[in-house]
Protein backbone atom coordinates (compact mmCIF):
# COMPACT_ATOMS: atom_id res chain seq x y z
CA UNK A 1 0.00 0.00 0.00
CA UNK A 2 1.30 3.33 -1.12
CA UNK A 3 1.57 6.15 1.67
CA UNK A 4 -2.22 7.98 0.82
CA UNK A 5 -3.70 4.47 0.50
CA UNK A 6 -2.69 2.88 3.93
CA UNK A 7 -3.69 6.53 5.45
CA UNK A 8 -7.15 5.24 4.48
CA UNK A 9 -7.05 1.60 4.29
CA UNK A 10 -4.25 0.24 6.75
CA UNK A 11 -4.81 -1.23 10.53
CA UNK A 12 -8.52 -0.26 9.61
CA UNK A 13 -11.07 -2.61 11.21
CA UNK A 14 -14.97 -2.95 10.32
CA UNK A 15 -17.49 -1.02 12.43
CA UNK A 16 -20.89 -2.07 13.36
CA UNK A 17 -23.66 -0.81 11.47
CA UNK A 18 -21.21 -0.78 8.18
CA UNK A 19 -19.54 2.76 10.03
CA UNK A 20 -16.67 3.66 7.75
CA UNK A 21 -15.56 6.20 10.68
CA UNK A 22 -14.03 4.79 14.11
CA UNK A 23 -17.42 4.86 16.48
CA UNK A 24 -16.54 7.18 19.64
CA UNK A 25 -16.83 5.15 22.35
CA UNK A 26 -17.73 8.01 25.01
CA UNK A 27 -17.51 5.41 28.06
CA UNK A 28 -15.23 5.78 31.06
CA UNK A 29 -15.82 2.04 31.44
CA UNK A 30 -16.42 -1.06 29.95
CA UNK A 31 -18.85 -3.90 31.30
CA UNK A 32 -17.96 -7.52 30.92
CA UNK A 33 -20.07 -10.47 31.35
CA UNK A 34 -18.59 -12.14 34.35
CA UNK A 35 -16.42 -11.62 36.47
CA UNK A 36 -14.12 -14.45 35.58
CA UNK A 37 -13.49 -12.34 32.40
CA UNK A 38 -12.78 -8.96 34.10
CA UNK A 39 -10.63 -10.33 35.92
CA UNK A 40 -8.63 -11.80 32.68
CA UNK A 41 -8.79 -8.71 31.16
CA UNK A 42 -6.99 -6.90 34.28
CA UNK A 43 -4.17 -9.75 34.07
CA UNK A 44 -3.84 -9.24 30.49
CA UNK A 45 -4.82 -12.40 29.29
CA UNK A 46 -7.72 -11.53 27.41
CA UNK A 47 -8.37 -9.03 25.14
CA UNK A 48 -10.84 -5.79 26.12
CA UNK A 49 -11.11 -3.08 27.90
CA UNK A 50 -12.28 -2.45 31.70
CA UNK A 51 -11.47 1.32 31.97
CA UNK A 52 -10.36 4.34 29.66
CA UNK A 53 -7.61 5.83 31.11
CA UNK A 54 -5.81 2.22 30.82
CA UNK A 55 -7.27 1.52 27.13
CA UNK A 56 -10.39 2.54 25.04
CA UNK A 57 -11.72 1.21 21.74
CA UNK A 58 -11.30 4.71 20.21
CA UNK A 59 -8.00 5.53 21.07
CA UNK A 60 -6.97 1.76 20.70
CA UNK A 61 -7.79 2.29 16.89
CA UNK A 62 -5.73 5.84 16.60
CA UNK A 63 -2.89 3.88 18.10
CA UNK A 64 -3.31 1.34 15.80
CA UNK A 65 -2.96 3.62 12.51
CA UNK A 66 -0.17 5.92 14.39
CA UNK A 67 1.91 2.52 14.54
CA UNK A 68 1.82 1.79 10.66
CA UNK A 69 2.33 5.17 9.96
CA UNK A 70 5.65 4.58 11.39
CA UNK A 71 6.33 1.73 10.75
CA UNK A 72 6.70 0.50 14.76
CA UNK A 73 5.57 -2.31 16.62
CA UNK A 74 3.32 -0.65 19.01
CA UNK A 75 2.06 2.67 20.03
CA UNK A 76 0.51 4.51 23.20
CA UNK A 77 -1.66 7.41 22.64
CA UNK A 78 -1.15 10.30 25.17
CA UNK A 79 -3.12 13.66 26.51
CA UNK A 80 -0.51 15.38 24.78
CA UNK A 81 2.57 15.45 23.00
CA UNK A 82 4.57 16.49 26.41
CA UNK A 83 2.43 13.43 28.38
CA UNK A 84 4.44 11.23 25.36
CA UNK A 85 7.47 12.73 25.75
CA UNK A 86 7.65 12.62 29.43
CA UNK A 87 6.44 8.96 29.51
CA UNK A 88 8.22 7.71 26.86
CA UNK A 89 11.86 8.96 28.54
CA UNK A 90 10.85 8.23 31.99
CA UNK A 91 9.25 5.01 31.30
CA UNK A 92 12.91 3.61 31.02
CA UNK A 93 14.20 5.76 33.61
CA UNK A 94 15.88 5.56 37.13
CA UNK A 95 17.25 8.54 39.19
CA UNK A 96 20.55 8.86 38.80
CA UNK A 97 20.26 7.97 34.66
CA UNK A 98 21.47 10.97 32.34
CA UNK A 99 19.47 12.08 29.39
CA UNK A 100 21.70 13.29 26.02
CA UNK A 101 19.53 15.55 23.76
CA UNK A 102 20.16 17.63 20.55
CA UNK A 103 19.96 21.66 22.04
CA UNK A 104 17.81 22.65 19.45
CA UNK A 105 14.65 21.01 20.47
CA UNK A 106 11.09 22.37 21.24
CA UNK A 107 11.19 24.39 24.23
CA UNK A 108 8.79 22.10 26.54
CA UNK A 109 11.20 19.46 26.07
CA UNK A 110 13.43 21.08 27.41
CA UNK A 111 11.53 22.61 30.42
CA UNK A 112 10.61 19.20 31.06
CA UNK A 113 14.38 18.01 31.28
CA UNK A 114 14.59 20.34 33.62
CA UNK A 115 12.24 19.51 35.78
CA UNK A 116 13.30 15.81 35.73
CA UNK A 117 16.41 17.00 37.61
CA UNK A 118 14.97 16.96 40.70
CA UNK A 119 13.75 13.30 40.20
CA UNK A 120 17.90 12.82 39.71
CA UNK A 121 17.43 12.68 36.18
CA UNK A 122 20.54 14.82 34.00
CA UNK A 123 20.24 16.04 30.43
CA UNK A 124 23.32 17.15 28.66
CA UNK A 125 23.39 18.98 25.50
CA UNK A 126 24.99 19.00 22.33
CA UNK A 127 24.50 21.02 18.94
CA UNK A 128 24.80 17.72 17.28
CA UNK A 129 24.83 14.22 17.39
CA UNK A 130 28.53 12.99 16.13
CA UNK A 131 31.33 10.76 16.79
CA UNK A 132 32.98 14.10 18.54
CA UNK A 133 30.28 15.31 20.60
CA UNK A 134 29.26 11.68 21.80
CA UNK A 135 32.26 10.92 22.75
CA UNK A 136 32.56 13.91 24.55
CA UNK A 137 29.33 13.44 26.48
CA UNK A 138 28.29 9.98 26.95
CA UNK A 139 29.33 8.99 30.92
CA UNK A 140 28.55 5.11 32.10
CA UNK A 141 25.30 7.10 33.46
CA UNK A 142 23.59 7.84 29.92
CA UNK A 143 20.82 5.74 29.38
CA UNK A 144 18.86 7.59 25.61
CA UNK A 145 19.77 9.79 23.25
CA UNK A 146 16.91 12.31 22.29
CA UNK A 147 16.59 14.44 19.01
CA UNK A 148 13.77 16.02 16.59
CA UNK A 149 13.82 15.30 13.16
CA UNK A 150 13.70 18.60 12.23
CA UNK A 151 14.60 21.18 14.96
CA UNK A 152 12.59 24.36 15.69
CA UNK A 153 12.98 27.32 15.01
CA UNK A 154 16.97 26.23 13.76
CA UNK A 155 15.37 23.87 11.21
CA UNK A 156 18.22 21.18 11.29
CA UNK A 157 17.48 18.00 9.80
CA UNK A 158 18.86 15.10 12.05
CA UNK A 159 20.81 12.35 10.00
CA UNK A 160 18.61 9.68 11.63
CA UNK A 161 20.54 7.02 10.05
CA UNK A 162 24.52 8.64 11.10
CA UNK A 163 23.15 9.27 14.44
CA UNK A 164 20.98 5.88 14.73
CA UNK A 165 24.51 3.98 14.27
CA UNK A 166 27.08 5.84 16.43
CA UNK A 167 24.05 6.07 19.49
CA UNK A 168 23.80 2.41 19.08
CA UNK A 169 27.11 2.20 18.88
CA UNK A 170 27.82 3.20 23.13
CA UNK A 171 24.92 0.68 23.39
CA UNK A 172 22.00 3.67 23.72
CA UNK A 173 18.52 3.91 22.14
CA UNK A 174 17.43 7.12 19.84
CA UNK A 175 14.60 8.47 20.74
CA UNK A 176 13.36 11.05 17.56
CA UNK A 177 10.64 13.53 17.93
CA UNK A 178 8.91 13.54 14.14
CA UNK A 179 6.45 15.93 14.68
CA UNK A 180 7.79 19.02 12.67
CA UNK A 181 8.70 16.26 9.13
CA UNK A 182 5.90 13.82 10.62
CA UNK A 183 5.95 10.09 8.50
CA UNK A 184 5.10 11.68 5.20
CA UNK A 185 8.94 13.07 5.02
CA UNK A 186 10.87 10.19 6.49
CA UNK A 187 9.98 7.32 9.02
CA UNK A 188 12.89 7.63 11.40
CA UNK A 189 12.33 3.88 12.68
CA UNK A 190 13.04 2.56 9.00
CA UNK A 191 16.48 4.17 9.44
CA UNK A 192 17.71 3.07 12.94
CA UNK A 193 15.36 5.18 15.20
CA UNK A 194 13.80 3.23 18.40
CA UNK A 195 11.12 4.78 19.93
CA UNK A 196 9.45 7.74 17.90
CA UNK A 197 7.41 10.26 19.18
CA UNK A 198 4.43 12.73 17.50
CA UNK A 199 2.69 15.75 19.16
CA UNK A 200 -0.14 14.84 17.24
CA UNK A 201 -1.64 18.55 17.89
CA UNK A 202 0.21 19.55 14.83
CA UNK A 203 0.23 18.03 11.22
CA UNK A 204 -1.70 15.26 11.94
CA UNK A 205 -4.76 16.28 13.45
CA UNK A 206 -4.47 18.61 10.69
CA UNK A 207 -6.85 21.43 11.74
CA UNK A 208 -6.20 22.07 15.89
CA UNK A 209 -8.55 21.14 17.41
CA UNK A 210 -7.26 18.79 19.65
CA UNK A 211 -3.87 17.98 22.09
CA UNK A 212 -2.73 14.55 21.27
CA UNK A 213 0.60 12.71 21.47
CA UNK A 214 1.80 9.35 20.34
CA UNK A 215 4.75 7.01 21.52
CA UNK A 216 6.04 4.15 18.97
CA UNK A 217 8.08 1.59 20.07
CA UNK A 218 9.90 -0.07 16.82
CA UNK A 219 10.48 -2.92 19.03
CA UNK A 220 14.22 -3.22 18.36
CA UNK A 221 16.01 -2.17 21.47
CA UNK A 222 17.00 -4.63 23.68
CA UNK A 223 16.97 -3.35 27.21
CA UNK A 224 19.94 -4.52 29.32
CA UNK A 225 18.07 -5.34 32.85
CA UNK A 226 21.05 -4.03 34.41
CA UNK A 227 20.91 -0.91 32.89
CA UNK A 228 17.33 -0.46 32.83
CA UNK A 229 16.04 -1.99 36.09
CA UNK A 230 12.44 -0.50 35.72
CA UNK A 231 12.41 -2.77 32.01
CA UNK A 232 13.43 -5.66 33.94
CA UNK A 233 9.77 -7.44 34.51
CA UNK A 234 8.71 -6.90 31.23
CA UNK A 235 12.04 -8.40 29.22
CA UNK A 236 10.01 -11.76 28.82
CA UNK A 237 7.34 -10.06 26.08
CA UNK A 238 10.44 -9.87 24.10
CA UNK A 239 9.96 -6.61 21.12
CA UNK A 240 6.50 -5.33 23.44
CA UNK A 241 9.02 -5.40 27.00
CA UNK A 242 8.97 -1.38 26.26
CA UNK A 243 5.21 -0.25 25.69
CA UNK A 244 3.94 -2.78 28.00
CA UNK A 245 6.31 -1.27 31.06
CA UNK A 246 4.37 1.88 30.03
CA UNK A 247 0.69 0.59 29.44
CA UNK A 248 1.36 -1.36 33.16
CA UNK A 249 2.99 1.34 35.37
CA UNK A 250 3.96 5.04 34.11
CA UNK A 251 1.20 5.54 31.58
CA UNK A 252 -1.91 4.47 33.16
CA UNK A 253 -0.42 5.55 36.61
CA UNK A 254 0.19 9.32 35.33
CA UNK A 255 -3.34 9.33 34.21
CA UNK A 256 -1.94 10.33 30.81
CA UNK A 257 -4.66 8.82 28.22
CA UNK A 258 -6.30 10.94 25.15
CA UNK A 259 -9.71 11.85 25.70
CA UNK A 260 -11.78 9.29 23.06
CA UNK A 261 -13.45 12.33 21.46
CA UNK A 262 -9.53 13.81 20.59
CA UNK A 263 -8.72 10.04 19.25
CA UNK A 264 -12.07 10.92 16.61
CA UNK A 265 -10.49 14.00 15.84
CA UNK A 266 -6.94 12.97 15.33
CA UNK A 267 -8.46 9.98 13.08
CA UNK A 268 -10.48 12.79 10.63
CA UNK A 269 -7.06 14.40 10.42
CA UNK A 270 -4.58 11.17 9.83
CA UNK A 271 -6.74 10.25 6.50
CA UNK A 272 -5.88 13.67 4.65
CA UNK A 273 -2.13 13.97 6.23
CA UNK A 274 -1.07 12.73 2.82
CA UNK A 275 -2.86 15.38 0.70
CA UNK A 276 -2.40 18.08 2.96
CA UNK A 277 1.77 17.90 3.99
CA UNK A 278 1.66 17.85 -0.29
CA UNK A 279 -0.12 20.81 -0.80
CA UNK A 280 2.12 22.11 2.80
CA UNK A 281 5.42 21.47 1.27
CA UNK A 282 5.35 23.03 -1.84
CA UNK A 283 3.87 26.30 -0.74
CA UNK A 284 6.73 26.64 1.66
CA UNK A 285 9.19 25.63 -1.29
CA UNK A 286 7.47 28.33 -3.36
CA UNK A 287 7.53 31.25 -0.53
CA UNK A 288 11.02 30.09 0.48
CA UNK A 289 12.20 31.22 -2.99
CA UNK A 290 10.06 34.37 -3.49
CA UNK A 291 11.49 35.31 0.34
CA UNK A 292 15.30 35.12 -1.22
CA UNK A 293 14.40 37.51 -3.97
CA UNK A 294 12.70 40.32 -1.91
CA UNK A 295 14.95 42.51 -1.00
CA UNK A 296 13.15 43.27 2.72
CA UNK A 297 14.40 39.88 3.71
CA UNK A 298 17.87 39.75 4.83
CA UNK A 299 17.94 36.08 5.25
CA UNK A 300 15.50 33.24 4.88
CA UNK A 301 16.06 29.26 6.38
CA UNK A 302 14.13 26.83 4.69
CA UNK A 303 15.70 22.62 4.41
CA UNK A 304 14.57 22.79 0.87
CA UNK A 305 16.56 26.04 -0.38
CA UNK A 306 20.62 24.75 -1.36
CA UNK A 307 22.02 27.29 0.85
CA UNK A 308 20.57 25.44 4.05
CA UNK A 309 23.39 23.94 6.06
CA UNK A 310 21.16 20.99 6.32
CA UNK A 311 19.70 20.83 2.70
CA UNK A 312 22.02 17.78 2.05
CA UNK A 313 21.21 15.67 4.78
CA UNK A 314 17.00 16.73 3.98
CA UNK A 315 17.60 15.75 0.40
CA UNK A 316 18.93 12.42 1.43
CA UNK A 317 16.95 11.73 4.11
CA UNK A 318 12.64 13.30 2.98
CA UNK A 319 10.97 11.39 0.43
CA UNK A 320 8.47 13.93 -1.01
CA UNK A 321 9.34 17.75 0.33
CA UNK A 322 11.26 19.43 3.10
CA UNK A 323 8.52 20.51 5.36
CA UNK A 324 5.84 22.87 6.45
CA UNK A 325 8.22 25.55 8.86
CA UNK A 326 10.45 28.28 7.39
CA UNK A 327 11.89 31.57 9.09
CA UNK A 328 12.92 35.21 7.67
CA UNK A 329 15.07 38.03 8.94
CA UNK A 330 13.89 41.09 8.46
CA UNK A 331 16.52 43.28 9.86
CA UNK A 332 15.23 45.06 13.37
CA UNK A 333 12.56 43.87 15.53
CA UNK A 334 10.60 46.83 14.87
CA UNK A 335 10.44 45.74 10.99
CA UNK A 336 9.74 42.27 12.29
CA UNK A 337 6.21 43.43 14.56
CA UNK A 338 5.14 45.91 11.54
CA UNK A 339 5.34 42.72 8.94
CA UNK A 340 3.41 40.16 11.66
CA UNK A 341 0.58 43.30 12.08
CA UNK A 342 0.27 44.05 8.56
CA UNK A 343 -0.42 40.19 7.25
CA UNK A 344 -4.40 39.68 6.66
CA UNK A 345 -4.00 35.90 6.34
CA UNK A 346 -1.14 34.58 8.66
CA UNK A 347 -2.51 34.17 12.00
CA UNK A 348 -0.02 35.89 15.16
CA UNK A 349 -0.25 32.56 17.74
CA UNK A 350 2.54 29.63 19.17
CA UNK A 351 1.58 26.77 17.33
CA UNK A 352 2.44 24.61 13.50
CA UNK A 353 0.58 21.89 11.48
CA UNK A 354 -2.51 23.94 10.94
CA UNK A 355 -4.57 24.66 7.81
CA UNK A 356 -4.20 28.36 8.01
CA UNK A 357 -0.82 29.85 8.00
CA UNK A 358 0.80 30.60 11.42
CA UNK A 359 3.48 33.36 11.99
CA UNK A 360 5.12 34.42 15.68
CA UNK A 361 8.46 36.48 16.63
CA UNK A 362 9.75 33.51 18.89
CA UNK A 363 12.65 35.59 20.67
CA UNK A 364 9.16 37.09 22.32
CA UNK A 365 7.36 34.57 22.77
CA UNK A 366 8.36 31.15 22.51
CA UNK A 367 11.84 31.64 23.51
CA UNK A 368 11.16 34.82 26.05
CA UNK A 369 12.59 33.06 28.96
CA UNK A 370 15.86 31.60 27.41
CA UNK A 371 19.04 34.09 27.01
CA UNK A 372 20.75 35.64 24.09
CA UNK A 373 23.17 32.88 24.27
CA UNK A 374 20.54 30.29 24.13
CA UNK A 375 18.36 32.02 21.89
CA UNK A 376 21.22 32.02 18.57
CA UNK A 377 21.91 28.49 19.81
CA UNK A 378 18.48 27.72 19.03
CA UNK A 379 18.49 29.94 15.78
CA UNK A 380 16.44 32.96 17.22
CA UNK A 381 17.32 36.31 16.48
CA UNK A 382 15.23 39.72 17.08
CA UNK A 383 14.63 39.62 14.12
CA UNK A 384 13.62 36.29 12.81
CA UNK A 385 10.12 35.12 12.32
CA UNK A 386 8.63 31.09 12.00
CA UNK A 387 5.80 30.91 9.38
CA UNK A 388 3.91 27.75 9.72
CA UNK A 389 2.58 27.36 6.34
CA UNK A 390 -0.96 26.33 6.16
CA UNK A 391 -3.71 25.54 2.96
CA UNK A 392 -4.35 28.82 1.18
CA UNK A 393 -2.96 29.65 -2.30
CA UNK A 394 0.93 30.60 -2.71
CA UNK A 395 -0.42 33.20 -4.75
CA UNK A 396 -2.58 34.67 -2.03
CA UNK A 397 -0.14 34.53 0.65
CA UNK A 398 3.13 36.26 -1.47
CA UNK A 399 0.42 38.68 -2.24
CA UNK A 400 0.33 39.67 1.40
CA UNK A 401 3.58 39.37 2.60
CA UNK A 402 4.22 42.11 -0.23
CA UNK A 403 1.95 44.03 1.00
CA UNK A 404 2.87 43.78 4.41
CA UNK A 405 6.69 44.56 3.41
CA UNK A 406 5.03 47.43 2.04
CA UNK A 407 5.92 46.37 -1.42
CA UNK A 408 2.66 48.19 -2.59
C1 LIG B 1 4.22 21.01 20.04
C2 LIG B 1 5.37 20.13 20.15
C3 LIG B 1 5.55 19.31 21.26
C4 LIG B 1 4.60 19.30 22.42
O1 LIG B 1 3.34 18.81 22.03
P1 LIG B 1 1.96 19.20 22.77
O2 LIG B 1 0.97 18.39 22.01
O3 LIG B 1 1.77 20.68 22.62
O4 LIG B 1 2.09 18.81 24.20
C5 LIG B 1 6.67 18.49 21.30
N1 LIG B 1 7.57 18.49 20.30
C6 LIG B 1 7.44 19.28 19.22
C7 LIG B 1 8.48 19.24 18.14
C8 LIG B 1 6.34 20.14 19.10
O5 LIG B 1 6.23 20.93 18.04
Amino acid sequence: MNFNTGLLHANVDDYDSGATLVPIYQSSAFEQDSAERLEKIFHNQAPGFSYTRIGNPTVAAFEKRMTWLEGGRASVATASGMAAIFNAVAGMLTAGDEIIASSGIYGGSIDLFQDLESFGIRTSYIEEINEESLKKTVTPGTRLVFAETIGNPRLDVLDIKKAAELVHGYGLPLLVDNTAATAYLVRPIELGADIVINSTSKYINGSSNSISGVITDSGNYRFDPEKYPALKPYLKMGPFAYTARLRETLFRNTGACLAPMNAYLNLLGFETLGIRMERICQTAQTLAEWFEKQPEVLAVNYPGLPQSPWHNIAEKEFSHGYGGILTIRSGTKKRAYEVVDRLKYAKTLSNIGDTKTLIIHPASTIFCHNSKEEQEAAGVYEDLLRISIGLEDAEDLIKDFAQAFGQE
